[in-house]
């Protein structure tokens, strides 16, 4: 068993489901596909829902007409035959009038949920729908019978496992099963989201719970870059990467993958592969838990963090102070990402700003805090990245940039560094040129 996850721009046009189609049929192999919402309509959907808090009934209107057109549009391209195309409609119909129906009622988390879903509801209805249409048999199951995520850092596989084997016992006689990323269900059995990007989240969490032989997650492009292509130019695709240097990519930035992706699999060493949907033959990246290459492998940028200076003439590093602190962060299930300290300040940030104020008033009881927003973790990663020669040159940058912090040796496989969001795409740039483009010869 295969599971293969498609994103928004794979599933995003009658063309490109063509090209899936295309991809799932060349190998008769039992596959699980994780389909996203088409490119573009999740965001739609955000906009919807403010609709919904605001009680604009108009724009809610507009706003459903508009879906259920686009995705008319795309089964009338798709479904040749007018039987089925109008019975495809139809169900379509249906749906928009259920989403019409949540849309009336008051705003809350679970109407956020169920109305931010329907993207991969809608998409996953009709490309099962298209598929069967042209002889390609296949089995649509409906992810909330079977993801059950209690915890979203440390979903229940087991639990996830038992329900799916369970759904898929009753469909024995199809090889092709085609589900919803992004949604599942929690601890109360409410709906609810893997979080924006959770689709690739799906993949691995089915791929961990059914054991299978490997995850592919197909996107718009050639595998795992060394930089950010959006802001920097000649990046390349790395062609493998251990699970650990995923997991630092993913979690600090790298768009490409959701942040917790690579977790699930990792216990299981179930390979996950990155590929791109518009050049199937490209190698694309393996991640396993094979060490290809040591040293420097790629850098990736996450913004909107946080930095807390905590300063405090009152013997900060005593026995005992840091444990206080960090019990408030704790308190308030709040995580802390970097970290440094010196006799009489610690710097630390998060990214999570919810219970910002309530962490700052207790804080005050202890010593002087200051708040600087807006800021980016850039992360330089590789297996060993620390012990790399070319390393080094990242420090270059203190002559061009202002950092905020420096977090080297907390891991052999990670340095980060801290700079405001408004010097990230100059800081990516630089690194790019240094450590990339003027590569000594090997590594450690
Ligand atoms: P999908 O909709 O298929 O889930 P995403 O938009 O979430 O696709 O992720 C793919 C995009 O991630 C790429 O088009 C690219 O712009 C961006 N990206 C950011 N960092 C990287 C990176 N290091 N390597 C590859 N792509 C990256
Ligand atoms: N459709 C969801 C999003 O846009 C989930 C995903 O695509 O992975 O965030
Ligand atoms: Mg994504």
């Amino acid at each position: 068993m295969k599971i293969l996850k498609f994103g928004g721009t794979s599933v995003g046009s009658v063309e490109n489901l063509n090209r899936v189609k295309a991809i799932l049929t060349a190998d008769q192999e039992e596959k699980i596909v994780v389909c996203s919402a088409m490119s573009g309509v999740t965001d739609q959907l955000v906009r919807l829902l403010e609709n919904i808090r605001f009680g604009d009934t108009d724009a809610i209107t507009r706003n459903l007409h508009r879906l259920e057109n686009k995705h008319a549009d795309v089964i009338d391209v798709l479904i040749e035959d007018l039987e089925v195309r109008n019975k495809l409609k139809d169900g379509l119909s249906i749906m928009i009038t259920e989403m019409f129906e949540i849309s009336s009622q008051q705003y809350s988390e679970e109407i956020n949920s169920k109305i931010i879903t329907y993207g991969e509801t809608l998409l996953t209805y009709i490309f099962s729908g298209f598929l069967s249409a042209t002889g390609v048999h296949n089995v649509l199951l409906d992810a909330k019978e079977f993801m059950y995520v209690d915890s979203i850092e440390n979903p229940n596989i087991e639990k996830v496992g038992k329900k799916i084997n369970k759904v898929l016992d009753k469909n024995i006689e199809s090889s092709l099963y085609i589900t919803q990323g992004f949604v599942c269900k929690n601890k109360e059995g409410q709906i609810t989201t893997l979080k924006r990007g959770g689709s690739d989240y799906t993949a691995t969490i089915i791929g961990a719970a059914l054991h299978a032989s490997e995850v592919q997650i197909w996107t718009d492009i050639d595998g795992l870059h060394n930089n950010d292509p959006r802001y920097v130019e000649q990046t390349y695709p790395i062609s493998h990467l251990t699970y650990n240097e995923a997991a630092e990519l993913a979690y600090f930035g790298a768009k490409i993958l959701h942040p917790q992706t690579v977790s699930p699999v990792v216990d299981k060493d179930i390979p996950v592969l990155l590929k791109n949907t518009f050049d199937p033959e490209a190698q694309g990246t393996v991640i396993s838990n094979r060490i290809h290459k040591k040293g420097l492998k790629a850098i990736s940028a996450k913004d909107g963090i946080t930095a807390i200076k905590i300063k405090s003439n009152r013997m900060l590093m005593a026995h005992g102070y840091l444990r206080r602190i960090f019990e408030v962060f704790d308190n308030f299930q709040t995580s802390i990402d970097m970290i440094t300290t010196s006799e009489i300040a610690i710097s630390l940030t998060i990214d999570d700003t919810s219970n910002l104020d309530h962490i700052v008033r207790e804080l005050e009881g202890y010593a002087e805090i200051t708040i600087e927003q807006d800021h980016s973790i850039i992360c330089i990663v590789g297996e060993s990245v620390i012990n790399d020669r070319n390393s080094y040159k990242l420090f270059e940058i203190l002559n061009y940039i202002p950092v905020r912090m420096v977090s080297y040796g907390g891991s052999n496989n990670n340095i980060s560094i801290l700079v405001d969001t408004k010097d990230k795409i100059p800081t990516l740039r630089f690194l790019n040129e240094k450590l990339f483009q003027t590569q000594e010869e090997a590594v450690v």
